[in-house]
């Protein structure tokens, strides 16, 4: 699949902006200093696919998180769409379970046999917004417990490795193996938080073998973008 299975941890910028030019400004922004972009619910629905090929031509790879929750035979078709978009990574609920996650493997093989890219597929287990009491199903009400449970879920329907917060990539990286990939958001440089509830530094998603660091406000509300990505990519070599 991806090179990116045998390389050091790496950066994606969220682009979530509502509109193609705010997007494709901090991507030139970022571009030298990020290898990756996330392409999620806003800007997807705003922009349309035309602004993944605008992405791709800039030589970036394309996170297509659209997080799909559906019927096995609508998620074979929609990351069949995806491959054909030429995207490098799609989410899926682990909650769809493994007959949709089957679908969307077999949706990725009619993608590349017509042509399509080979898109790393991440299942999301539990968002990293949510803390203990968010949960709307008992689970000891402990986020990091479904996590867990969702990852090996994930594990045994072949997917290639999950979306969790860095406050859970270690267990999962024990229980599932090295191998099986963790992108982790609530990324958050030491002090500052927002929304998101279960976040880490990116020099703790690194030490702890996150492949993946999603980080959007940090950079993209930075005075200089560039510079802060820079910076956080600097705080993952050091961590390795
Ligand atoms: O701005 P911020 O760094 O919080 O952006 C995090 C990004 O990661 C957002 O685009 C959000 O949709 C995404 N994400 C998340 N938690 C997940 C999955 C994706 O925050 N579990």
């Amino acid at each position: 699949m991806s090179a990116a299975r045998e390389t050091d941890p790496q950066l994606v910028v969220a682009l979530d902006f509502g509109t193609r030019k705010e997007a494709l400004d901090m991507a030139r922004k970022v571009a030298g200093a990020a290898p990756w972009v996330k392409v999620g619910l806003e800007l997807f629905a705003a922009a349309g696919p035309g602004v993944i090929s605008e992405l791709k031509a800039m030589n970036l790879k394309v996170f297509l998180d659209l997080k799909y929750f559906d019927i096995p035979n609508t998620v074979r078709g929609a990351v069949r769409s995806a491959s054909a978009l030429g995207v490098d990574m799609v989410t899926l609920h682990a909650l769809g379970g493994a007959d949709m996650a089957a679908a969307a493997r077999v949706g990725r093989d009619e993608g590349v046999a017509a042509g399509g890219s080979a898109p790393i597929l991440l299942a999301v287990t539990v968002l990293t917004s949510m803390g203990p009491g968010d949960l709307p199903v008992a689970e000891g009400d402990d986020p990091s417990a479904l996590a867990l449970r969702l990852a090996r879920l994930a594990r045994d329907a072949r997917l290639d490795g999950v979306v969790c917060s860095g406050r859970e990539v270690a267990a999962i990286k024990e229980s599932c193996g090295r191998e099986f990939l963790a992108l982790t958001p609530g990324i958050r440089p030491a002090g500052s938080a927002d929304d998101q509830r279960r976040v880490v530094t990116p020099a703790r998603a690194v030490a702890d073998g996150s492949n993946f660091l999603v980080v959007g406000r940090p950079i993209t509300r930075a005075a200089d973008p560039a510079y802060a990505a820079k910076d956080i990519c600097a705080e993952m070599k050091a961590s390795l």
